[in-house]
């Protein structure tokens, strides 16, 4: 097995969704290119060593990073994924919920405009697509809102998936004691500090 610290970080992914499937919570890294996350997974995720994988997440404020890592039997191509993202009440639902395992599974993050959709398709505003004007400005018709244009987005999920048991929600002031984290946190944060 190769050593943590060799391994590339990778952040070019749009963020992470939590979901609840197949009797589960899944963690779905969120790829906004059909080719590319199918290389992810054929050159990288495949590789995983199911019982290695790991998970964390350390919360700064209202962020937090999401760093994740794992053995693989095809070291050259190995990467570990970090993003720091905004807290959600998905996020919130996972940290409560997800009782010490999960399913890693890619997915397609698709961008749906007005003309996309069905009339009960939810706008990030939280509003329906029918409560949207039709005409050339698709603003929201909800007085209190101020959204000015629809916007919603599907996640169309890969199938193949990966066990993952070692999930851990570290503070920041923990992290020396966890390899992954550490190495994660000393490379994308600290090291551009100075
Ligand atoms: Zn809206
Ligand atoms: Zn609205």
């Amino acid at each position: 097995m190769s050593s943590q610290s060799s391994i590339p970080w990778f952040d070019d992914f749009m963020g992470v969704a939590y979901r609840f499937y197949d009797l589960r919570m899944n963690v779905i890294p969120l790829i906004s290119d059909r080719k590319q996350s199918a290389s992810l997974w054929h050159d990288t995720i495949h590789w995983w060593v199911d019982p290695s994988i790991k998970i964390r997440f350390v919360e700064t404020g209202d962020k937090y990073w999401f760093i994740m890592g794992s053995d693989s039997q095809k070291p050259d191509t190995n990467l570990s994924f970090f993003k720091v993202l905004q807290k959600s009440e998905n996020y919130e639902r996972f940290k409560k919920g997800h009782g010490g395992e999960a399913y890693l599974r890619l997915g397609v993050y698709a961008k749906k405009l007005l003309g996309d959709v069905k009339k009960n398709a939810r706008c990030n505003c939280g509003h329906e697509a029918k409560d949207h004007d039709e005409g050339d400005n698709d603003e929201c018709l909800y007085n209190s809102c101020d959204c000015k244009k629809f916007s919603s987005f599907q996640v169309n999920l890969l199938k193949r998936k990966k066990m993952i048991t070692d999930i851990a929600f570290l503070e920041e002031k923990d992290v020396k004691n966890d390899p992954l984290t550490w190495n994660c946190l000393n490379v994308n944060k600290y090291s551009k500090l100075k």
